[in-house]
Protein backbone atom coordinates (compact mmCIF):
# COMPACT_ATOMS: atom_id res chain seq x y z
CA UNK A 1 0.00 0.00 0.00
CA UNK A 2 1.00 3.43 -0.35
CA UNK A 3 -0.78 6.91 0.48
CA UNK A 4 -1.76 9.14 -1.92
CA UNK A 5 -3.11 12.73 -1.54
CA UNK A 6 -6.20 13.57 -3.32
CA UNK A 7 -9.95 15.80 -2.83
CA UNK A 8 -12.76 13.53 -2.00
CA UNK A 9 -16.29 14.42 -1.29
CA UNK A 10 -17.66 12.63 1.93
CA UNK A 11 -21.34 12.87 1.18
CA UNK A 12 -23.82 14.19 -1.56
CA UNK A 13 -24.28 17.69 -0.09
CA UNK A 14 -20.37 18.45 0.77
CA UNK A 15 -18.15 20.25 -1.21
CA UNK A 16 -14.87 18.61 -2.28
CA UNK A 17 -11.83 18.83 0.55
CA UNK A 18 -8.24 17.60 0.83
CA UNK A 19 -8.36 13.46 1.51
CA UNK A 20 -5.59 11.14 1.96
CA UNK A 21 -6.04 7.66 0.80
CA UNK A 22 -4.20 3.81 -0.02
CA UNK A 23 -3.35 3.13 -3.33
CA UNK A 24 -2.38 -1.19 -3.65
CA UNK A 25 0.95 -2.22 -4.27
CA UNK A 26 1.85 -2.24 -8.19
CA UNK A 27 1.11 -6.00 -8.93
CA UNK A 28 2.69 -8.23 -11.64
CA UNK A 29 0.16 -6.59 -14.73
CA UNK A 30 -0.02 -2.96 -12.74
CA UNK A 31 0.99 0.40 -13.82
CA UNK A 32 1.37 3.24 -11.38
CA UNK A 33 0.68 6.68 -12.59
CA UNK A 34 2.54 9.90 -11.30
CA UNK A 35 -1.05 12.00 -12.11
CA UNK A 36 -0.34 15.04 -14.29
CA UNK A 37 -3.74 16.02 -14.81
CA UNK A 38 -6.99 15.04 -14.72
CA UNK A 39 -10.16 16.82 -16.19
CA UNK A 40 -13.29 17.74 -14.40
CA UNK A 41 -16.50 15.98 -16.21
CA UNK A 42 -19.71 16.71 -15.67
CA UNK A 43 -20.34 13.10 -14.58
CA UNK A 44 -18.41 13.90 -11.75
CA UNK A 45 -20.98 16.68 -10.77
CA UNK A 46 -23.67 13.61 -10.92
CA UNK A 47 -21.97 11.40 -9.25
CA UNK A 48 -20.31 13.61 -5.71
CA UNK A 49 -23.99 15.22 -5.70
CA UNK A 50 -25.74 11.44 -6.05
CA UNK A 51 -27.58 12.80 -8.70
CA UNK A 52 -27.93 9.49 -10.85
CA UNK A 53 -28.43 7.22 -7.06
CA UNK A 54 -26.49 4.61 -5.94
CA UNK A 55 -23.42 6.97 -5.18
CA UNK A 56 -21.07 5.36 -2.60
CA UNK A 57 -19.04 8.00 -0.13
CA UNK A 58 -16.10 9.38 0.44
CA UNK A 59 -15.83 9.44 -3.38
CA UNK A 60 -12.50 10.97 -5.27
CA UNK A 61 -13.93 11.69 -8.88
CA UNK A 62 -12.24 11.89 -12.08
CA UNK A 63 -11.65 9.90 -15.11
CA UNK A 64 -9.84 11.73 -17.64
CA UNK A 65 -6.35 10.85 -16.63
CA UNK A 66 -2.82 11.36 -18.21
CA UNK A 67 0.31 10.98 -16.22
CA UNK A 68 3.77 9.28 -16.33
CA UNK A 69 4.39 5.69 -15.40
CA UNK A 70 6.32 5.41 -12.39
CA UNK A 71 6.61 1.86 -11.89
CA UNK A 72 5.79 -0.93 -13.91
CA UNK A 73 5.17 -4.72 -12.64
CA UNK A 74 6.77 -7.32 -13.20
CA UNK A 75 4.71 -9.19 -16.10
CA UNK A 76 4.00 -5.62 -17.93
CA UNK A 77 5.11 -5.29 -21.45
CA UNK A 78 3.29 -2.45 -22.66
CA UNK A 79 4.60 0.65 -20.97
CA UNK A 80 7.69 1.58 -19.07
CA UNK A 81 8.55 3.96 -16.83
CA UNK A 82 8.66 7.50 -18.00
CA UNK A 83 5.95 6.52 -20.33
CA UNK A 84 2.72 9.09 -20.97
CA UNK A 85 -0.22 6.98 -19.76
CA UNK A 86 -3.85 7.66 -19.69
CA UNK A 87 -6.70 6.31 -17.51
CA UNK A 88 -10.30 7.08 -18.72
CA UNK A 89 -13.82 5.55 -17.01
CA UNK A 90 -12.68 1.71 -16.74
CA UNK A 91 -9.96 0.13 -14.94
CA UNK A 92 -11.37 -3.37 -15.46
CA UNK A 93 -13.74 -5.91 -16.74
CA UNK A 94 -14.74 -9.47 -16.44
CA UNK A 95 -13.01 -9.99 -19.98
CA UNK A 96 -14.94 -13.17 -20.67
CA UNK A 97 -18.03 -11.82 -21.71
CA UNK A 98 -19.43 -12.03 -24.91
CA UNK A 99 -19.02 -7.86 -24.76
CA UNK A 100 -15.73 -7.60 -23.41
CA UNK A 101 -14.59 -10.27 -25.81
CA UNK A 102 -16.09 -7.80 -28.54
CA UNK A 103 -13.67 -4.57 -27.40
CA UNK A 104 -17.12 -3.62 -25.63
CA UNK A 105 -15.66 -3.49 -22.41
CA UNK A 106 -17.94 -0.77 -21.57
CA UNK A 107 -20.78 -3.23 -21.32
CA UNK A 108 -19.31 -5.80 -19.79
CA UNK A 109 -22.34 -8.27 -18.80
CA UNK A 110 -21.02 -8.63 -15.23
CA UNK A 111 -21.07 -4.95 -15.11
CA UNK A 112 -17.63 -2.90 -15.74
CA UNK A 113 -15.18 -1.64 -12.66
CA UNK A 114 -15.07 2.13 -13.22
CA UNK A 115 -12.94 4.23 -12.50
CA UNK A 116 -14.35 5.75 -9.09
CA UNK A 117 -17.64 5.47 -7.36
CA UNK A 118 -17.43 1.46 -8.33
CA UNK A 119 -15.19 -1.50 -6.83
CA UNK A 120 -12.19 -3.25 -7.92
CA UNK A 121 -11.88 -6.69 -9.66
CA UNK A 122 -12.04 -7.97 -5.99
CA UNK A 123 -15.86 -6.82 -6.51
CA UNK A 124 -15.16 -4.99 -2.87
CA UNK A 125 -12.47 -2.60 -2.56
CA UNK A 126 -14.02 1.07 -4.05
CA UNK A 127 -12.24 2.45 -6.45
CA UNK A 128 -11.06 5.84 -6.16
CA UNK A 129 -10.32 8.39 -9.58
CA UNK A 130 -8.22 11.22 -10.82
CA UNK A 131 -8.40 13.99 -8.19
CA UNK A 132 -5.23 12.61 -6.99
CA UNK A 133 -1.81 12.53 -7.27
CA UNK A 134 -1.36 8.85 -8.12
CA UNK A 135 -3.21 5.80 -9.42
CA UNK A 136 -2.70 1.91 -10.39
CA UNK A 137 -4.15 0.16 -12.73
CA UNK A 138 -3.67 -2.89 -15.00
CA UNK A 139 -2.09 -2.44 -18.20
CA UNK A 140 -4.69 -3.99 -19.96
CA UNK A 141 -6.87 -0.56 -19.35
CA UNK A 142 -4.31 1.96 -19.76
CA UNK A 143 -3.89 3.73 -22.76
CA UNK A 144 -0.62 5.05 -24.89
CA UNK A 145 -1.07 8.96 -24.93
CA UNK A 146 0.83 10.13 -28.13
CA UNK A 147 3.33 12.18 -27.53
CA UNK A 148 3.07 14.88 -29.09
CA UNK A 149 -0.25 15.88 -27.35
CA UNK A 150 0.35 18.52 -24.87
CA UNK A 151 -1.05 16.49 -21.56
CA UNK A 152 -3.56 18.79 -19.87
CA UNK A 153 -5.33 19.38 -23.09
CA UNK A 154 -5.18 15.20 -23.77
CA UNK A 155 -6.64 14.37 -20.16
CA UNK A 156 -10.23 15.03 -21.35
CA UNK A 157 -9.83 13.10 -24.20
CA UNK A 158 -10.51 9.64 -21.58
CA UNK A 159 -13.84 10.29 -21.22
CA UNK A 160 -14.93 13.50 -23.68
CA UNK A 161 -12.92 12.23 -26.43
CA UNK A 162 -13.86 8.62 -26.55
CA UNK A 163 -17.56 9.37 -25.67
CA UNK A 164 -18.05 11.60 -29.15
CA UNK A 165 -15.94 9.42 -31.33
CA UNK A 166 -17.38 6.18 -30.04
CA UNK A 167 -20.79 6.93 -31.65
CA UNK A 168 -19.73 9.63 -34.23
CA UNK A 169 -17.45 6.34 -35.81
CA UNK A 170 -20.57 4.09 -35.03
CA UNK A 171 -23.03 5.94 -37.10
CA UNK A 172 -20.07 6.67 -40.21
CA UNK A 173 -20.24 10.15 -39.79
CA UNK A 174 -17.84 11.60 -42.50
CA UNK A 175 -17.74 13.81 -45.97
CA UNK A 176 -21.08 15.13 -46.73
CA UNK A 177 -22.98 14.79 -44.24
CA UNK A 178 -24.60 17.25 -42.24
CA UNK A 179 -24.06 16.89 -38.27
CA UNK A 180 -25.64 18.23 -35.51
CA UNK A 181 -23.91 18.74 -31.86
CA UNK A 182 -26.11 19.74 -29.01
CA UNK A 183 -24.63 21.67 -25.91
CA UNK A 184 -21.00 23.42 -26.51
CA UNK A 185 -19.70 22.13 -23.38
CA UNK A 186 -17.39 19.25 -22.28
CA UNK A 187 -18.18 16.97 -25.09
CA UNK A 188 -19.99 19.09 -27.34
CA UNK A 189 -16.72 20.92 -28.24
CA UNK A 190 -14.59 17.47 -28.50
CA UNK A 191 -17.62 16.51 -30.85
CA UNK A 192 -17.91 19.52 -32.78
CA UNK A 193 -13.87 19.08 -33.41
CA UNK A 194 -13.61 15.20 -34.29
CA UNK A 195 -16.29 15.47 -36.63
CA UNK A 196 -14.99 18.41 -38.24
CA UNK A 197 -11.81 15.88 -38.78
CA UNK A 198 -14.22 13.15 -39.97
CA UNK A 199 -14.52 15.38 -42.75
CA UNK A 200 -18.66 16.48 -41.68
CA UNK A 201 -20.41 19.87 -41.90
CA UNK A 202 -21.01 20.49 -38.37
CA UNK A 203 -23.65 23.09 -36.55
CA UNK A 204 -23.57 23.55 -33.44
CA UNK A 205 -27.15 23.70 -31.15
CA UNK A 206 -26.50 25.58 -28.08
CA UNK A 207 -28.43 28.13 -25.35
CA UNK A 208 -25.32 30.56 -25.20
CA UNK A 209 -25.26 32.92 -27.71
CA UNK A 210 -21.79 34.02 -26.38
CA UNK A 211 -20.00 30.61 -28.08
CA UNK A 212 -20.64 31.33 -31.48
CA UNK A 213 -17.40 32.84 -31.93
CA UNK A 214 -15.95 29.80 -30.88
CA UNK A 215 -17.87 27.08 -31.80
CA UNK A 216 -16.65 28.38 -35.61
CA UNK A 217 -12.88 28.12 -34.87
CA UNK A 218 -13.33 24.94 -33.17
CA UNK A 219 -14.65 23.64 -36.63
CA UNK A 220 -18.69 24.11 -36.80
CA UNK A 221 -19.67 25.66 -40.26
CA UNK A 222 -22.71 26.69 -39.11
CA UNK A 223 -24.33 28.17 -34.99
CA UNK A 224 -27.79 27.73 -34.01
CA UNK A 225 -29.04 29.27 -30.44
CA UNK A 226 -31.62 27.00 -29.25
CA UNK A 227 -33.97 29.40 -27.28
CA UNK A 228 -35.31 30.74 -30.38
CA UNK A 229 -37.35 28.39 -32.10
CA UNK A 230 -38.02 30.28 -35.40
CA UNK A 231 -34.28 29.62 -35.84
CA UNK A 232 -34.53 25.25 -35.39
CA UNK A 233 -38.02 25.18 -37.52
CA UNK A 234 -35.80 26.49 -40.33
CA UNK A 235 -33.58 23.71 -40.32
CA UNK A 236 -36.39 20.80 -40.06
CA UNK A 237 -35.35 18.06 -42.04
CA UNK A 238 -32.18 18.31 -42.69
CA UNK A 239 -29.73 16.46 -40.74
CA UNK A 240 -28.30 13.27 -40.98
CA UNK A 241 -26.85 12.77 -37.11
CA UNK A 242 -27.22 14.51 -34.20
CA UNK A 243 -24.78 14.27 -30.98
CA UNK A 244 -26.61 15.30 -28.16
CA UNK A 245 -24.57 15.82 -24.81
CA UNK A 246 -26.89 18.20 -22.86
CA UNK A 247 -26.36 17.58 -19.11
CA UNK A 248 -30.15 19.05 -17.82
CA UNK A 249 -33.69 17.50 -19.17
CA UNK A 250 -34.93 19.64 -22.26
CA UNK A 251 -37.39 19.02 -25.16
CA UNK A 252 -35.76 15.92 -27.73
CA UNK A 253 -38.68 16.62 -30.11
CA UNK A 254 -37.59 19.90 -31.25
CA UNK A 255 -33.72 18.32 -32.17
CA UNK A 256 -35.35 14.88 -33.57
CA UNK A 257 -37.39 17.39 -35.70
CA UNK A 258 -33.87 18.32 -37.26
CA UNK A 259 -32.89 14.69 -38.57
CA UNK A 260 -33.66 13.74 -42.33
CA UNK A 261 -35.33 10.76 -43.31
CA UNK A 262 -33.69 7.35 -41.80
CA UNK A 263 -31.75 9.68 -39.61
CA UNK A 264 -30.37 9.44 -35.94
CA UNK A 265 -29.99 11.17 -32.66
CA UNK A 266 -27.41 9.84 -29.94
CA UNK A 267 -27.88 11.09 -26.85
CA UNK A 268 -25.12 10.64 -24.48
CA UNK A 269 -25.87 13.49 -22.47
CA UNK A 270 -26.94 11.88 -19.00
CA UNK A 271 -29.66 13.91 -17.37
CA UNK A 272 -30.77 12.36 -14.06
CA UNK A 273 -34.55 13.07 -15.38
CA UNK A 274 -35.77 11.67 -18.49
CA UNK A 275 -38.21 13.92 -21.29
CA UNK A 276 -41.16 12.39 -23.13
CA UNK A 277 -40.37 11.71 -26.59
CA UNK A 278 -43.39 12.13 -28.86
CA UNK A 279 -44.27 8.89 -31.48
CA UNK A 280 -44.56 11.35 -33.93
CA UNK A 281 -40.93 12.85 -34.01
CA UNK A 282 -39.81 9.45 -35.02
CA UNK A 283 -43.13 8.07 -37.10
CA UNK A 284 -42.06 10.04 -40.00
CA UNK A 285 -39.24 10.06 -41.47
CA UNK A 286 -38.66 6.92 -40.21
CA UNK A 287 -36.22 8.55 -36.99
CA UNK A 288 -33.97 6.83 -34.80
CA UNK A 289 -33.41 8.04 -30.96
CA UNK A 290 -30.33 6.25 -29.89
CA UNK A 291 -27.94 6.33 -27.02
CA UNK A 292 -24.29 5.79 -26.68
CA UNK A 293 -21.69 4.67 -23.39
CA UNK A 294 -18.29 5.76 -23.74
CA UNK A 295 -16.16 3.43 -25.90
CA UNK A 296 -14.06 0.44 -25.45
CA UNK A 297 -10.30 0.07 -24.34
CA UNK A 298 -9.41 -0.79 -28.09
CA UNK A 299 -11.65 2.21 -29.74
CA UNK A 300 -10.01 4.54 -26.65
CA UNK A 301 -6.74 4.08 -28.05
CA UNK A 302 -7.96 4.60 -31.46
CA UNK A 303 -9.38 7.63 -30.81
CA UNK A 304 -6.01 8.64 -28.81
CA UNK A 305 -4.15 7.97 -32.02
CA UNK A 306 -6.41 9.44 -34.15
CA UNK A 307 -6.40 12.45 -32.39
CA UNK A 308 -2.24 11.93 -31.97
CA UNK A 309 -2.62 12.02 -36.20
CA UNK A 310 -4.62 15.14 -36.28
CA UNK A 311 -3.93 17.39 -33.92
CA UNK A 312 -6.26 17.18 -31.35
CA UNK A 313 -6.45 18.26 -28.01
CA UNK A 314 -9.42 19.73 -25.59
CA UNK A 315 -9.23 23.40 -25.03
CA UNK A 316 -8.87 23.85 -20.94
CA UNK A 317 -8.78 26.09 -18.33
CA UNK A 318 -5.67 24.10 -16.23
CA UNK A 319 -6.89 24.80 -12.01
CA UNK A 320 -5.32 24.09 -8.97
CA UNK A 321 -7.28 21.53 -6.53
CA UNK A 322 -8.30 24.47 -4.12
CA UNK A 323 -10.53 25.62 -7.35
CA UNK A 324 -12.43 22.20 -7.82
CA UNK A 325 -15.48 23.67 -5.89
CA UNK A 326 -15.63 26.25 -7.83
CA UNK A 327 -14.90 24.54 -11.51
CA UNK A 328 -17.95 22.35 -10.40
CA UNK A 329 -20.09 26.38 -10.12
CA UNK A 330 -19.18 27.32 -13.22
CA UNK A 331 -19.56 24.11 -15.16
CA UNK A 332 -23.11 24.24 -14.01
CA UNK A 333 -23.40 27.69 -15.24
CA UNK A 334 -22.01 26.30 -18.50
CA UNK A 335 -18.97 28.38 -18.08
CA UNK A 336 -16.64 26.25 -19.12
CA UNK A 337 -13.86 27.07 -22.38
CA UNK A 338 -14.36 23.67 -22.32
CA UNK A 339 -12.75 21.80 -19.58
CA UNK A 340 -11.66 22.34 -16.41
CA UNK A 341 -8.08 20.17 -15.96
CA UNK A 342 -6.96 19.88 -12.40
CA UNK A 343 -2.92 20.00 -12.07
CA UNK A 344 -2.66 17.27 -10.03
CA UNK A 345 0.89 17.87 -9.35
CA UNK A 346 -0.32 20.39 -6.91
CA UNK A 347 -2.43 17.94 -4.53
P1 LIG B 1 -20.76 20.28 -19.67
O1 LIG B 1 -19.34 20.60 -19.97
O2 LIG B 1 -21.41 20.85 -18.49
O3 LIG B 1 -21.60 20.59 -21.00
C1 LIG B 1 -22.98 20.44 -21.07
C2 LIG B 1 -23.54 21.51 -22.00
O4 LIG B 1 -24.95 21.31 -22.12
C3 LIG B 1 -23.41 22.93 -21.48
O5 LIG B 1 -22.17 23.51 -21.78
C4 LIG B 1 -24.53 23.65 -22.20
O6 LIG B 1 -24.11 23.96 -23.52
C5 LIG B 1 -25.59 22.56 -22.31
N1 LIG B 1 -26.61 22.71 -21.25
C6 LIG B 1 -26.42 22.66 -19.92
N2 LIG B 1 -27.58 22.84 -19.27
C7 LIG B 1 -28.53 22.98 -20.22
C8 LIG B 1 -29.95 23.17 -20.20
N3 LIG B 1 -30.60 23.29 -19.03
N4 LIG B 1 -30.60 23.25 -21.36
C9 LIG B 1 -29.95 23.15 -22.54
N5 LIG B 1 -28.61 22.98 -22.63
C10 LIG B 1 -27.92 22.90 -21.48
O7 LIG B 1 -20.91 18.69 -19.48
P2 LIG B 1 -20.10 17.47 -20.18
O8 LIG B 1 -18.97 17.09 -19.31
O9 LIG B 1 -19.89 17.78 -21.60
O10 LIG B 1 -21.18 16.30 -20.03
C11 LIG B 1 -22.44 16.42 -20.65
C12 LIG B 1 -23.34 15.28 -20.24
O11 LIG B 1 -22.82 14.05 -20.78
C13 LIG B 1 -23.45 15.04 -18.73
O12 LIG B 1 -24.79 14.68 -18.43
C14 LIG B 1 -22.52 13.87 -18.49
O13 LIG B 1 -22.86 13.12 -17.36
C15 LIG B 1 -22.74 13.08 -19.73
N6 LIG B 1 -21.67 12.13 -20.08
C16 LIG B 1 -22.05 10.98 -20.66
C17 LIG B 1 -21.09 10.08 -21.08
C18 LIG B 1 -21.50 8.82 -21.78
O14 LIG B 1 -20.72 7.89 -21.85
N7 LIG B 1 -22.68 8.77 -22.35
C19 LIG B 1 -19.74 10.35 -20.86
C20 LIG B 1 -19.39 11.57 -20.28
C21 LIG B 1 -20.36 12.47 -19.89
P3 LIG B 1 -24.53 25.35 -24.21
O15 LIG B 1 -24.00 26.44 -23.33
O16 LIG B 1 -23.85 25.29 -25.54
O17 LIG B 1 -26.03 25.34 -24.34
ZN1 LIG C 1 -16.83 11.59 -18.10
ZN1 LIG D 1 -17.40 -8.78 -19.33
Amino acid sequence: MSIVKGYAVAAANQPLAPWTFERREVGPKDVRIEILYCGICHSDIHQARDEWGGSSFPMVPGHEIVGRVSKVGSQVTRFKTGDLAGVGCMVDSCRSCSPCQSHLEQFCEKGAHFTYNGTEKDGVTVTQGGYSSAIVVNEDFTLKVPANLDPAGAAPLLCAGITTYSPLKHWKVGPGQKVGIVGLGGLGHMGVKIAAALGADVTVFSTSAAKEKDARRLGARNFVVTTNPEALQALAGQFHFILNTVSAPQDLNQFLALLRIDGTMTLVGAPPKGTEVSAFSLIFGRRSLAGSLIGGIAETQEMLDFCGKHGITSDVEVIAPGQINEAYERTLRSDVRYRFVIDCSRF
